[in-house]
């Protein structure tokens, strides 16, 4: 029987950040890559307060939510009580959430369409922000999902540029859940590297591994770190 003084396992202690950080520092190790090469964005969608604190009050500062109104409703207070966090928009955007989301989120994960680069411009524009952007690829070509198909990349990229005048800083993706992610990361990274684009928004809590072995600058890990949703 153990001593009743023994240390307990505290329930609120973020293991899931110590643990995703190890993984992170060894494909780094592995890839000999430098840690400060990839930012861990801890996603913290369906998660309140409670759950995020002890993850804040254990350093980190990137956080990730897909929903705008979600985010809404639980970062402002956490942000004027914890300065240096930085809040990554990973959803879908609609384009009458953009002025929204230029206003709280200081990267946006999913400019996918036309209306939405119309939108963010405006909004940039008038705001006098800019949140960094990524253009999402849907690399599986799944129906359902969002995101530019690989072979349109190239030419919505330049659009970007020079119909909307966005700076775009890099690509993310999302492989479809049954395949193997390896050659979607790989494809992302290509299409990046001749569009001219330094940063690569890939890797959840099941493969971000693999996705810092072929070259993600950005991890976005929800459930490895808070646990399940
Ligand atoms: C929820 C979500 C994640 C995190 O997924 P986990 O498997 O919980 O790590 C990453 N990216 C996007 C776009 C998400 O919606």
């Amino acid at each position: 029987m153990a001593p009743e003084n023994s240390s307990p396992i505290t329930p609120d202690l973020p293991n899931g950040l110590a643990s995703v950080e190890h993984e992170i520092a060894r494909a780094c190790k592995d890839a000999r890559r430098d840690r400060s090469s990839v930012k861990l964005i801890a996603v913290s969608k369906t998660f309140g307060a409670d759950a995020i604190t002890p993850v804040i009050r254990a350093g980190q500062r990137i956080f990730g939510e897909n929903r705008v109104q979600e985010a809404k409703a639980k970062w402002p207070g956490l942000m004027s009580a914890y300065p240096g966090i930085a809040l990554h928009l990973i959803g879908p955007l609609q384009s009458n959430k953009a002025k929204e989301a230029v206003a709280l989120f200081d990267a946006i994960h999913s400019v996918d369409r036309p209306s939405i680069c119309q939108a963010l411009a405006k909004e940039i524009d008038s705001q006098s922000r800019r949140p960094q952007l990524f253009v999402q690829l849907n690399t599986g070509e799944e129906p359902q999902k969002a995101g530019i198909a690989p072979g349109e990349a190239d030419a919505f990229i330049a659009g970007c540029r020079e119909k909307y005048g966005l700076e775009i800083s890099g690509l993310m993706c999302i492989p479809p859940v049954n395949d193997a992610p390896a050659p979607h990361f790989a494809l992302t990274a290509k299409i990046a590297a001749r569009n001219g684009l330094k940063n690569l928004s890939m890797g959840m809590s099941a493969d971000f591994a693999v996705a810092i072995q072929l070259g993600a600058t950005h991890v976005r890990v929800g459930s490895a770190i808070f646990g399940h949703r």
